[in-house]
């Protein structure tokens, strides 16, 4: 950061932060520096301050860190993806419609699938699940009859009867055959049942997506049957007189596809599938074309692994004209469209809220450094270099004595010939050198290669009251980039460049990959702390995957959720709808198979012991008993006061 101009605004946080870039409508900065919503951009004038939502979630009496979930904006996306599915449908003339389905793997949340049912009603909007449980699941809460369930995954018998029992309930359960054998175990049991089944086919696809997830598509895929196995499916069908049972042809080659171009690919190539099968007589309804629509998390708008160089209408687009002139060219009728788009329904709707609970640095306490009678020459030399800087110094030169010397004070050291008190007097002077250089160098024109980390390891590490590893699951696991900003203070100028580290015993648990401006960069700029002052960042776009994905690594639990829906007649305009409670340390033990009552009887009896003995009062006995239960049942994180 180039600290010279005093002037600050928040276009330039907005510049800095990025959040028009990847808040997709929904956020932006306000006037104030605070984050505001947007939940229904259709509807503007519905403006919610992030931090009048914070202030709310303190009166409820929940604890930091939440999850905050805009039921409006999971709505918003599922009206998008099908209004324009349906206006592009009309546009390109196309002659099939649109009967997208939600993949529940993506957030199984009981609220989030409700939701997007609910909303989803009006455009027969449907389910996809890939597993038994998600199938029970799809099963209960997807009952319009005139919307889809698509069933993709490796099936066993158990999973074939659940699916030909939604058959019967009069549901469009479409089972995906994924491998040759689940074939001929789904001919078996409909005939036993006397159920007929809906049946599509997933096609192995040569086209790969690029990015992450590119693994989903070509030969070495772990889902689909090879252009063999797919005519040996109909062939077969035929053969048991079930041929027109045959409704779907599915692929997927991948999650958050980067570039539009693998899309295009994808629906030419699998166009080509559907119109040859066609023409072997087996006319299908639907062409499933998978999920892959990207979210552009650093705000780029480009090819890179956390982004995407196209918008949801170019997607559509591209999957209706594309389909569109493979049918005509291949004379055949155009498929109902089905797609299983995940990531995009719902990335946005939900956020992690937490609070910063401290700052680590490595040169943040010195000692005083001034000369003490006899102390060794290497202390006087420290001290010598930290203050003979002016202009005429080689810095290069001065950085590597300075770092030479520290090197060796700590040799010095280990043998017994510096003390404990000269180290650390040769460890400040040391921090006073970096801090100078790195001055310096802010305004250079060039920075030598060696002093490129100085930023860096000058750097503050703010300390976040939550687990990686259960609310931003991805960033450890693919390195995925999160928007991670502020919530309020952005018309301040950011002053510490720093990175972010969690709560848990683990190194990996850190954030150290941001998008600022539009490079990616091991630091972020972010706000002084001020002594009485909590200030609360905000971890964007967790709805899809990083909701569901996290685990308890240091018995960290789920997060306390906040569902928040707008409401334009409230002057804040939005009301808290519910409050689910994350897990307790109890529900935490209880998982790993302890007994928390058992345990809170035992440490009962240990501090009764020592009442006995007389080393405890009676009365604080019993306020060690309860205090040691009230933990039991409260929150996994950090309690932090306000
Ligand atoms: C994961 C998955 C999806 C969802 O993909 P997104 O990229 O999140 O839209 C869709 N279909 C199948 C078969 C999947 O495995």
């Amino acid at each position: 950061m180039d600290g010279t101009s005093q002037e600050w605004s928040v276009e330039e946080a907005e510049r800095v932060y990025g959040v028009s870039r990847w808040g997709g409508g929904y956020f932006h900065i306000g006037e104030n520096g605070n984050i505001k919503v947007t939940p229904n951009p259709s509807d503007p004038s519905i403006q919610i301050d992030f931090k009048a939502v914070i202030d709310e979630i303190h009166q409820e009496g929940v604890q930091l860190p939440v999850v905050v979930r805009f039921h409006d904006i999971l709505r918003s996306q599922v009206a998008n993806l099908n209004t324009i599915f349906r206006n592009t449908i009309a546009e390109a003339e196309y002659s099939g419609e649109y009967q997208g389905v939600y993949p529940v793997k993506v957030n199984q949340m009981r609220e989030v699938v409700e939701e997007i049912v609910d909303v989803g009603e009006h455009y027969n909007y449907g389910l996809e699940a890939g597993s038994k449980a998600e199938l029970i699941t799809v099963l209960a809460l997807n009952t319009n009859e005139d919307s889809l369930t698509i069933l993709n995954g490796y099936k066993d018998e158990e999973f074939m009867r659940l699916a030909l029992l939604g058959r019967k309930l009069g549901r469009r359960m479409v089972v995906v055959v994924e491998k040759y054998s689940e074939l001929l175990l789904l001919v078996k049991i409909s005939k036993e049942l006397g159920i007929e089944p809906l049946i599509g086919v997933r096609a192995k696809m040569t086209v790969k997506g690029r990015g992450k997830w590119e693994s989903s598509g070509g030969e070495r895929a772990k889902f689909g049957l090879s252009f063999a196995e797919i005519i040996n499916t109909a062939r077969y069908l035929k053969e048991q007189g079930m041929a027109h049972c045959l409704k779907l042809l599915h692929f997927h080659i991948g999650s958050q596809l980067t570039d539009i171009r693998s899309v295009k690919e994808a629906i030419s190539e699998g166009g080509r599938i559907y119109a040859e099968m066609h023409k072997m007589g087996f006319p299908l309804d639907y062409v499933d074309v998978g999920g892959g629509l990207g979210i552009d998390y650093d705000g780029t708008a480009s090819t890179s692994e956390s982004s995407r160089n196209y918008s949801m209408q170019e997607y559509v687009a591209d999957v209706v004209y594309g389909m569109k002139e493979v049918c005509d060219l291949e004379g055949v009728p155009h498929p109902n469209l089905v797609s299983e788009s995940g990531r995009a329904i719902t990335a946005h709707h939900s956020c992690v809220i937490t609070q910063i609970m401290g700052e680590i640095r490595s040169n943040s306490a010195g000692v005083d450094t001034s000369e003490a009678e006899g102390e060794h020459y290497f202390v006087k030399n420290m001290r010598e270099m930290a203050s003979t800087f002016d202009q005429q110094t080689n810095m290069q030169e001065l950085y590597n004595d300075a770092s030479q010397y520290k090197e060796q004070a700590l040799d010095a050291f280990k043998l017994r010939v510096l003390s404990l008190e000269e180290l650390a007097k040769i460890e400040t002077l040391y921090w006073e050198i970096m801090e100078r250089l790195q001055e310096y160098y802010a305004h250079a024109d060039y920075v030598p290669e060696e002093l490129q980390e100085l930023d860096y390891s000058l750097s503050s590490q703010y300390l976040c009251n939550f687990s990686v590893f259960q609310s931003a699951a991805d960033t450890w696991a693919i390195d995925q980039l999160l928007p991670v900003v502020p919530i309020s203070r952005m018309n301040e100028r950011p002053d510490v460049n720093c990175s972010l580290v969690d709560i848990t015993c683990d190194s990996d648990g850190k954030i150290d990959q941001f998008t600022v401006g539009r490079e990616i960069t091991d630091v972020l700029p972010m706000h002084k702390l001020q002594p009485n002052e909590p200030y609360y960042i905000g971890l964007f776009l967790t709805g899809a995957y990083q909701d569901v994905m996290g685990d308890m690594h240091n018995l960290f639990g789920r997060l306390n959720e906040v569902h928040i829906f707008s409401y334009d007649d409230d002057p804040e305009d939005f009301y808290i709808e519910e409050v689910v409670k994350g897990s307790s340390v109890e529900d935490v033990l209880s998982i790993m198979q302890y007994n928390p009552k058992a345990m809170a009887y035992d440490v009962k009896r240990l501090i009764d012991k020592q009442v006995s003995a007389g080393n405890i009062k009676p009365r604080e006995g019993v306020r060690w008993t309860d205090f040691y239960e009230a933990c039991l049942s409260g929150y996994t994180y950090l309690k932090t006061g306000k």
